[in-house]
C-alpha cells in the first residue's frame, strides 16, 4: 500500500492541514493500491504563501541561472524515468512500454523544447520607437492537470513557470497522485529554491477552486474538461487573473481518396485507440471521401479487430484499460447510444474484450469499437467519448468534408490524409483547429499546443508556452 500523506510546500514534505482521504486504485484490476490525503483551502493558502515569498527572489534570477536549473531538472528527470513510468502504469493504466517511451518521456521532450525556447528568448528589447520592452514572470501560478497524460501535462505547466522565473503551486489530478509526487521529488533534487515549486494534492472543487479564487495567484493554467475549465474561469474572474485553458476535443480525420488508404486508415484507427482513446487530441471522427468509403470501412474493421487489449504491466504495443469505473460506464453508455441511435457497428461493442485474463476481469477494459454511417446529429459524433471508440462517415466534396470537420464546438486538432501537398496546405488553412496532423505526422516538442473554440485558449510548449507565463513591461529610454 502506498500512502501519500505529505505535500511538498516551501521546499519540504509537510503534513497536510486536511485529513480527508481517498483510495488510490489501479485500473487494470480496480484493486486499491494506496491512499491519498486530499488537501483543503488551508493547504492551498500555505503553498501560495510560500510561492509568493519565493517569487520575491526567484523572479530576479538570471536567465543563465534558470537554464542551469532546467538542465539539472532534465538530468534528474532522465534518472527517474522508470519510476515515473511505473507510477503512470499503476495509477492510470498506460501500458509499460508506452508509459515509459511516450508518457514519461514527454517530461523530457517538453523540457528540452522549453530550454531551447528560453535560450532564444529576448527578455528585453528596444522597440522601433526607442522604448524598452521587458518580459517578466507573471507571479504565483496555479497549475491544474488531468489524469490522462499526467507527466506530459505537468511538464507543460511546471517547466515554463520555472523557466520564466515564476513560482507555482501544482494541483495534479487526484486520480494520478503517484507520478506527481515523484515529479516533486525530481524538482527538489534538481535544486530549486524553497517555495518556487509546491505540490498540493486534492480534488478540483476543493483545492482547484481555492487556487483559482486565491487573490495572491496571478495566473491559472488548467488542462482538463471543458466543464471544469469553465469553473476555473468563473472562480478566477473576480480577481482578474490570467487563465489559460487546454480542454477537450472531438478531432476530425479527413481521409481523401488520393492517400495511401491502407496505411492512413490503419494508422488513423490506431491513433484513435492510442492511450485507450483517452487523449484530448485523438482523431475520433473519421471522414472519408465517398469513393474510398467502403474500402476504408473494411480496413478500419480489420484494424480494430486486430487491436490488442491487455495487461498494462506487460511490455508491448497493446492498449490498457480505461482509467476508472466512471469512465468505463460513460464509454459503455456512449456505445449503447450509438447502437440505439442507429449507427452501424463495424467492430467492438458493449462489454469487456474477449480473452482477458481472469485477474483482469475486474479491470476497466473495453472493446475497441468502430461505428460507421454516423450522422452529425448523433451524440457519438458530437461528444467527446474519451475511450477507444471511432466514428466514421462519408463526404462527397472537399468543401463538404471541411464543413463537417469544422462543425463542432471543439477545435484542438485536425488530421488530413492526402497524397496531394497542395490539398494538404489548402485544407489545413481552412480547418479551425490548433494542431494539424498530415499523413501521420504532427508538430514536434517545442511547438505550441492548444485549441480553438471550446478546446481552450493559450498555447503550451516552446516559446509561446513561455510567453503565457510572462508579463510585458515598457519604459522609455533614460533621459534626465
Ligand atoms: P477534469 O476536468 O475532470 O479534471 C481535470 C483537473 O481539473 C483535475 O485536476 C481536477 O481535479 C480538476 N478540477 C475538476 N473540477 C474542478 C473545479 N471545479 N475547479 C478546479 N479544478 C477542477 O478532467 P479529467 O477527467 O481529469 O481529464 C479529461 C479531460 O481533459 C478531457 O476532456 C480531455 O480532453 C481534457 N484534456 C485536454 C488536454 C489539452 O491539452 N487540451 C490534455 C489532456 C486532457
Amino acid at each position: 500500500m502506498i500512502t501519500i500523506d505529505r505535500f511538498y510546500i516551501d521546499g519540504a514534505w509537510v503534513v497536510p492541514n486536511s485529513t480527508a482521504k481517498m483510495a488510490i486504485r489501479t485500473p487494470s484490476t480496480n484493486a486499491q493500491i494506496g491512499e491519498l490525503t486530499l488537501g483543503n483551502a488551508a493547504d492551498v493558502d500555505r503553498a501560495v504563501a510560500a510561492a509568493k515569498t519565493a517569487f520575491e527572489t526567484y523572479s530576479m534570477t538570471s536567465k543563465s541561472e534558470r537554464l542551469s536549473l532546467l538542465r539539472a531538472l532534465a538530468k534528474v528527470t532522465r534518472a527517474r524515468i522508470n519510476d515515473l513510468a511505473h507510477a503512470i502504469t499503476a495509477e492510470m493504466g498506460a501500458p509499460a512500454t508506452m508509459a515509459r517511451e511516450v508518457q514519461a518521456d514527454a517530461g523530457i521532450g517538453h523540457l528540452e523544447g522549453f530550454i531551447a525556447a528560453l535560450e532564444a528568448l529576448e527578455e528585453e528589447e528596444t522597440l522601433t520607437n526607442g522604448d524598452i520592452l521587458s518580459r517578466e514572470p507573471i507571479g504565483v501560478c496555479g497549475l491544474i492537470t488531468p489524469w490522462n497524460w499526467p507527466i506530459n501535462q505537468i511538464a507543460l505547466k511546471v517547466v515554463p513557470a520555472l523557466a520564466t522565473g515564476a513560482t507555482c503551486v501544482l494541483k495534479p489530478s487526484e486520480h494520478t497522485p503517484l507520478s506527481a509526487q515523484i515529479y516533486a521529488e525530481i524538482v527538489h533534487e534538481a535544486g530549486y529554491p524553497a517555495g518556487v515549486f509546491n505540490l498540493v494534492q486534492g480534488d478540483g472543487p476543493t483545492v482547484g477552486a481555492a487556487l483559482s479564487r486565491h487573490p495572491d495567484v496571478a495566473m491559472m493554467s488548467f488542462t482538463g474538461s471543458t466543464r471544469a475549465g469553465s469553473a476555473v474561469s468563473c472562480d478566477a474572474a473576480p480577481t482578474i487573473k490570467r487563465v489559460t485553458l487546454e480542454l477537450g476535443g472531438k478531432s476530425p480525420n479527413l481521409v481523401f481518396a488520393d492517400c495511401d488508404l491502407e496505411t492512413r486508415v490503419r494508422e488513423g484507427v490506431a491513433a484513435c485507440f492510442y492511450n485507450t482513446g483517452q487523449s484530448c487530441d485523438a482523431p475520433t471522427r473519421m471522414l472519408v471521401e465517398r469513393p474510398a468509403y467502403e474500402s476504408a470501412l473494411e480496413i478500419a474493421r480489420v484494424a480494430a479487430e486486430a487491436q490488442a487489449v491487455g495487461d498494462p504491466t506487460n511490455e508491448g504495443d497493446h492498449i490498457g484499460p480505461l482509467f476508472d469505473a466512471i469512465q468505463y460506464e460513460r464509454v459503455q453508455g456512449m456505445i449503447a447510444k450509438g447502437i440505439e441511435g442507429g449507427a452501424r457497428l463495424l467492430a467492438g461493442g458493449l462489454g469487456r474484450p474477449e480473452g482477458l485474463a481472469e485477474a483482469l476481469q475486474t479491470g476497466w477494459f473495453v472493446r475497441p469499437t468502430v461505428f460507421c454511417d454516423v450522422t452529425p446529429d448523433m451524440a457519438i459524433w458530437r461528444e467527446e467519448i474519451f475511450g477507444p471508440v471511432l466514428v466514421i462517415t462519408p463526404f462527397d466534396t472537399e468543401a463538404e468534408g471541411i464543413a463537417m470537420a469544422n462543425d463542432t464546438d471543439y477545435g484542438l486538432a485536425a488530421y488530413i490524409q492526402t497524397g496531394s501537398a497542395e490539398r494538404a496546405t489548402r485544407v489545413a488553412r481552412r480547418l479551425r483547429a490548433g494542431g494539424i496532423h498530415i499523413n501521420g505526422r504532427d508538430a514536434d516538442y517545442g511547438s505550441p499546443f492548444g485549441g480553438f473554440k471550446q478546446s481552450g485558449n493559450g498555447r503550451e510548449g516552446g516559446r509561446l508556452g513561455l510567453e503565457d507565463y510572462l508579463e510585458i513591461k515598457v519604459r522609455p529610454p533614460f533621459t534626465t
